[in-house]
């Protein structure tokens, strides 16, 4: 049993604070959000009324919070000074590779260990514990947060030094950004010269047009395993979130220089796709941007 401090509980977090709950783990939960904290103390949780108080006692700290600018202020103004210097923290929000970096290394120089590890997998793969965790970080400090990540997950891989996990994270989503969209091309296409798309399907799928979006996620109805195009593309991964993570990368490749034409001009299309207020949707809805309307 270990003594954890939970600050953001969120659709992701909720899940995550709650499976650790389960594996008997002391969590102490906090969150700006009431029916946030309620839930987790339904779940299992103790709820702290601050984040400083959460992690006073802490042995480790858990974060899943929206973005670099909420990390920074709740490390810097709140669990830093807080913290006993024994605990191991570990980021699971998805950020800035240059932020978590930052915070990483701050708290190196007050003497504590930290990481990065943000996860694949949605809001189902939360509440389940089936995340896979990518970890950057020293290798000591990975294997101190190893045993509370597999509490919440299926997979938890180190990916290299502080700020790796999120390097990987991004590069992960620039390549599924501009692999979906190419997709949604190929079987838009496909349906407008009048091929049967099940058809074209089981050939694609076992030809060179094969990938990830068109064999285990296709963007059309009807077509290939059961995806969010098959529930009018609700849930999966949200059109917002994935335009958060390719501003995101390309935010750090214009940090090294890295040319990213294709990933410039998918978030270009997502951008529309949130501008034209379907961000909700499942990523893979950006066939309707290509195609005029949502295929049915
Ligand atoms: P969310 O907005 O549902 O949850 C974030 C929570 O943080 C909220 O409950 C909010 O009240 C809380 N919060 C914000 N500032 C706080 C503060 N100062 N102190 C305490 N609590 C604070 O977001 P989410 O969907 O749970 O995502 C969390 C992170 O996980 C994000 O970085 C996101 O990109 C990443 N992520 C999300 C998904 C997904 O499918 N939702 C998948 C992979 C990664």
């Amino acid at each position: 049993m270990a003594k954890v401090g939970f600050i953001g509980l969120g659709n992701m977090g909720g899940g995550m604070a709650a499976n650790l709950a389960k594996a008997a783990h002391r969590v102490k939960a906090f969150d700006l959000s009431e029916a946030a904290l309620a839930r987790a103390e339904e779940a299992g949780c103790m709820r702290a009324p601050s984040a400083t108080q959460a992690v006073a006692d802490a042995e480790v700290v858990v974060t899943m919070l929206p973005a670099g600018k909420h990390v920074l202020g709740v490390y810097r103004d709140e669990i830093f000074g807080a913290v006993p210097s024994t605990a191991i923290l570990i980021d699971c929000s998805t950020i800035d590779v240059t932020s978590a970096k930052a915070v990483i290394a701050e708290a190196a120089a007050i003497g504590i260990a930290m990481v990065d590890a943000p996860v694949s997998g949605g809001i189902a793969a939360a509440n389940g514990g089936t995340l896979t965790f990518m970890v950057g970080g020293e290798a000591e400090a990975f294997e101190r947060a190893r045993p509370i990540l597999e509490k919440m997950g299926k997979a938890v891989i180190h990916a290299g030094p502080a700020g790796a996990g999120q390097s990987v994270k991004i590069c992960n989503n620039l390549i599924l950004a501009s692999q979906m969209i190419g997709t949604c091309e190929g079987l838009a296409l496909a349906v407008r010269l009048g091929l049967d798309p099940k058809v074209f399907f089981d050939i694609a799928s076992k030809a060179t047009g094969q990938s990830w979006s068109l064999n285990s996620y296709c963007p059309l109805p009807g077509v290939g395993p059961e995806s969010p195009a098959d529930r009018g593309y609700q849930g999966g991964f949200a059109a917002a979130l994935m335009l958060k993570d390719l501003k995101l990368a390309l935010g750090a490749a214009h940090g090294v220089d890295a040319a990213v034409p294709m990933g410039s001009l998918a978030e270009s299309l997502y951008q529309a796709m949130v501008n034209q207020g379907d961000g909700g949707l499942d990523f893979s809805g950006v066939i309707g941007l290509l195609d005029g309307k949502l295929p049915t």
